[in-house]
């Protein structure tokens, strides 16, 4: 299949969220389809890139990942700067991630433009035996806020594909 590189769509796309909800796991899921239960907090570069099409479009996605400094709240202006989405994550087994994600939305808003969409992940989803957060609490709050709101699992893939393809849908018809 062949796309006009002219009609290439860029898209940035910044993960927020507390540490430890699997940011990075599931940015390396995504490009990578690799998981490691010894992922190291960062993934070392500012971001990666994949292409992909969606709907016969093909959109070069640049995945930002936090690099640690989401644990001191002090992430640059340039992170959140032109971004197209912002995919904010928490850990369905920790309450206190889910909390945070208001925190990250206010964040946001406040540092960013108004035009990223946001799409809110309920993350590590393959231990649900675990649960601490609702997925009605999840699903109400992302209603409240105009996100998308889907549960995932970078360790077993569930529903990461998905969630980033699902971005183009969301951008306003001008990107
Ligand atoms: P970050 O600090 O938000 O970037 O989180 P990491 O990607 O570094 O992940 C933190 C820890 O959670 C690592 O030990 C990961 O292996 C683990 N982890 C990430 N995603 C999942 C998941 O979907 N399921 C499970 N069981 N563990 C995960």
């Amino acid at each position: 299949q062949l796309h006009d590189v002219s009609s290439i769509h860029d898209c940035k796309i910044v993960l927020l969220g507390d540490s430890g909800v699997g940011k990075s796991s599931l940015v390396l899921r995504f490009v990578n389809n690799t998981f490691s239960p010894w992922q190291e907090s960062t993934i070392g570069a500012s971001f990666l890139t994949k292409t992909i099409v969606v709907d016969d479009m093909a959109y070069k996605y640049q995945i930002w990942d936090t690099a640690g400094q989401e644990k001191y709240h002090t992430l640059i202006p340039m992170y959140y700067r032109d971004a197209s989405a912002a995919i904010i994550v928490y850990d369905i087994t920790k309450p206190e991630t889910f909390d945070a994600v208001k925190a990250w939305v206010k964040e946001l808003r406040t540092m960013g433009s108004p035009d990223t969409v946001v799409a809110i992940a309920g993350n590590k989803c393959d231990l649900a035996e675990n649960r601490a957060v609702a997925v009605e609490s999840a699903q109400a709050y992302a209603d409240e806020i105009g996100a998308l709101f889907i549960e995932t699992s970078a360790k077993t893939a569930e529903n990461v594909p998905e969630m980033f393809r699902r971005i183009p849908a969301m951008l306003p018809a001008s990107v």
